[in-house]
């Protein structure tokens, strides 16, 4: 398939990520039509969100998140924190804690759905609920949700959520991210980063900075990567055929392979993500004293996965294009590396900056 950019302004058929899908409706995220905008990089989607949720609630000065989520997102509101001087407290409790720590204090709550390490899935309703009965709104970071199982903002009445389109939508590393606002706060949020493209009208070269008044527009701020653009606009052709139903369905079933084989034939591997499959994402973790060798190795065989600090190797189980027989080949690959401890050979030991 050809893909062709006749000009830069072309980004307006790409900036709205529902217009690839074709439908009204982002369906992968359950996002009304017009509540989701592509562009930038996840980081900076973080802290614009975060930055509108903290103007929702001008008196109080608690964001919670947990100690799971991923790092950038908590630097991202360190900065903010620094940059908007009044007395924010960042807490991070366990994940299981944080539905008990949503009270009247709380401005924001930050926290990515499914942990990047673990695989551990927040319970989003119960998160959003809780947060709107004490006055509080959420961030959602989607990043290890989108692609890898349903998503309903629309049903959860979430206020915001952003991700980034290169993980399990494949849409290539750097791809753009996206932000969602929810339609009850179109008017009133309130864009941080307040760049021209974002404004009611962009080629007036106005002075002031007015928001595109009513818009998800209003969270754009800069000049799109157009290039990037037409990447993730080829992934998201593969994703219009694709049900998220089956697609989760389809990942229960090879990570629970998974998990069972690797349980019965490498016994020095701890699982390190929920059992209950209900309670995991599409990607599933196990511990090892000598996880970055042992994934350099299997990366060697040709099983990619990644290593994260500090002992967890991590599988992302894409149902779009591994099945039953690779989970087999894998497990197999992954036994046979740790009974003859290949994983010691010198060419695994040396670490990248990138793991
Ligand atoms: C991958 C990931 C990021 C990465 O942010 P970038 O700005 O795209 O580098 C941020 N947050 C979470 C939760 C992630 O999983």
């Amino acid at each position: 398939m050809a893909y062709r950019i006749d000009s830069w302004l072309e980004y307006k058929k790409l900036v709205y990520a529902e217009q690839h899908t074709g439908g009204s409706r982002w369906s992968l995220i359950g996002a009304a039509h017009g509540t989701t905008v592509v562009g930038d990089t996840l980081s900076i989607k973080v802290f614009q969100a975060v930055a509108a949720s903290l103007f929702m609630a001008p008196q109080r000065r608690i964001i919670l998140s947990d100690s799971g989520n991923f790092p950038t997102d908590l630097y991202m509101v360190e900065g903010l924190m620094k940059l908007r001087d009044v007395g924010y407290t960042l807490r991070t409790p366990a994940p299981e804690d944080v539905l008990g720590q949503i009270t009247d204090e709380v401005a924001t709550v930050m926290v990515t759905e499914v942990d990047y390490r673990t695989g551990r899935k927040h319970d989003m309703q119960a998160i959003i609920s809780k947060a709107h009965s004490v006055g509080a709104t959420v961030v959602w970071d989607l990043a290890h949700s989108i692609g890898a199982l349903p998503v309903d903002l629309e049903g959860t009445d979430a206020d915001f959520a952003v991700g980034c389109t290169y993980k399990f939508l494949n849409a290539g590393p750097g791809a753009p991210a996206f932000i969602y606002v929810a339609p009850r706060l179109l008017d009133t949020v309130q864009p941080a980063l307040s760049g021209w493209f974002g404004h009611e009208a962009p080629f007036a070269f106005d002075l002031d900075f007015r928001p595109m008044p009513g818009k998800i527009d209003r969270m754009r701020v800069g000049t799109p990567s157009i290039a990037a653009f037409s990447l993730l606009d080829a992934a998201l052709n593969v994703w219009k055929e694709v049900d998220m139903e089956d697609v989760r369905s389809t990942s229960i079933e090879l990570s629970e392979a998974f998990i069972h084989a690797v349980e019965a034939s490498c016994p020095s591997l701890t699982l390190a993500s929920p059992r209950d499959p209900n309670k995991r994402g599409s990607h599933v973790a196990f511990e090892f004293e000598h996880g970055y060798e042992c994934m350099q190795a299997l990366i060697a065989h040709g099983v990619i996965g990644d290593f994260r600090s500090p002992n967890i190797m991590r599988f992302g189980i894409t149902p779009l294009f591994i099945n039953l027989d690779d989970i087999e080949q894998a497990v197999m690959i992954l036994k046979d590396i740790l009974e003859t401890k290949s994983w010691s050979k010198p060419e695994f030991q040396s670490r990248a900056l990138v793991t």
